[in-house]
């Protein structure tokens, strides 16, 4: 789950979205796209990798507009790609969404067949696909979007432009972190204060099952069930350093504060409460092959070698199969003994760490099966 920006204003600059985007940079992501509505049409811009390659993909499409929504992504569902980075569209409906939507098959399927075509891997294209069905069947923008809320299940921080009505910005939240900003005449949502920090000190944290429909005129914050609701002006007194770090002194004592969350956010959507059922969709190995498993070995390097050595104890008393750990270094400048009947598994944050990838060719070569 990575971050999330957007304004509504009088007239702002796409600078104002790659600026807030890079102020989520701390959080981690794997691909990042904006998007503004323009002359009546809608401007979508995405790449995969860093900020700075969106940078150079807005040096000539930079431009002006009255509002506009930004995303970091942080890979959940489909892997990191130009296709699958957010904001995802379906008519003039564009969303950015940080989180997971668990029953996205069940509504995929059901939008597909009224016709809805996918054009990426993701849980979240479903958001737009189903505000616009809802549109579709008559609803009003706010209505729709409540509408779809009332269909997911999952977590959420969501921001929902519409180029049929571009005086309209609405986000909500249910288990992702949302803030408003409150500018002169503009507003802001962002996930992290950081991203809005220097253009206003003024927000509003949404809560969970809220929602919020922002013009220039003004902010309504309601509950699903259509409720206005009261909601308070906090003002920040952080830093932007202090601000990105969420009040604690160190990123990594954040970090250590966020694990519950971060292993929550890990299993939710792959869990099945009902039948008990885990489901690793990305996986890409049959049962058979899965059952012919005979030993796994974990190559990783740093931190994720760590992660591995944990892992090791959680796979064998629950699998009753041998599982080795290997650092990535090593293991690519010897021959290993892996074949037929091994499960290489590979850990890496940024998935690109040379040596670990190394290792995953050397094993896939012998006819390991990869994970
Ligand atoms: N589940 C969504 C995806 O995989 C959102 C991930 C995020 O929070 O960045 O695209």
């Amino acid at each position: 789950m990575c971050g999330i920006v957007g304004f509504i204003s009088e007239s702002k600059d796409t600078e104002f979205l790659l600026d807030g985007l890079k102020k989520l940079e701390y959080r981690g992501y794997d691909s990042a796209g904006i998007a503004v509505v323009k002359d009546g049409g809608i401007m979508v811009q995405r790449c995969e990798g860093k900020i700075v390659n969106l940078e150079k993909k807005l040096h000539d499409f930079a431009m002006e507009s009255t509002i506009g929504i930004g995303h970091t992504r942080w890979a959940t569902h489909g892997r990191p790609s130009e296709e699958n980075a957010h904001p995802h569209q379906s008519g003039g409906i564009v969303v950015v969404h940080n989180g997971i939507i668990e029953n996205y098959l069940e509504l995929k399927e059901m939008l597909k067949s009224k016709g809805h075509e996918f054009v990426s891997e993701t849980d979240t294209e479903i958001i737009p696909h189903l505000i616009n069905y809802f549109i579709t069947k008559g609803s009003g923008f706010e209505d729709a979007v409540t509408k779809a809320l009332h269909e997911i299940k999952g977590s959420y921080a969501i921001a929902v432009i519409n180029k049929d009505e571009p005086d309209k910005l609405i986000a909500a939240r249910m288990s992702s972190p949302l803030v408003i900003g409150i500018g002169k005449d503009e507003y802001f949502v962002a996930s992290d204060i950081p991203a809005i920090l220097s253009h206003t000190n003024e927000v509003i944290f949404l809560d969970d099952g809220e929602i919020v429909l922002m013009t220039t005129d003004g902010v309504t914050v309601k509950s699903l069930d259509g409720a206005v609701r009261e909601k308070e002006v906090t003002k920040i007194h952080w830093s932007p350093v202090m601000a990105e770090k969420a009040g604690y002194k160190h990123f990594m004592l954040k970090e250590i504060f966020e694990q519950p969350q971060a292993i929550i956010d890990t299993m939710s959507g792959r869990l099945s409460d009902e039948s008990g059922g885990v489901f690793l969709s990305d996986m890409n190995l049959t049962d058979d092959e899965l059952l012919a498993v005979r030993k796994i070995t974990i190559v990783a390097c740093g931190t994720s070698w760590h992660a591995a050595l944990v892992g090791k104890f959680m796979l064998e008393e629950t699998l009753r199969i041998p599982v080795e750990v290997e650092l990535g270094s090593e293991y690519r400048y010897r021959d290993p003994l892996v074949g037929d009947g091994d499960l290489l598994l590979l850990i890496s944050q940024s998935g690109e760490t040379a040596d670990t990838l190394a290792a995953l060719h050397e094993g896939r070569s012998k006819g390991a099966k990869v994970v």
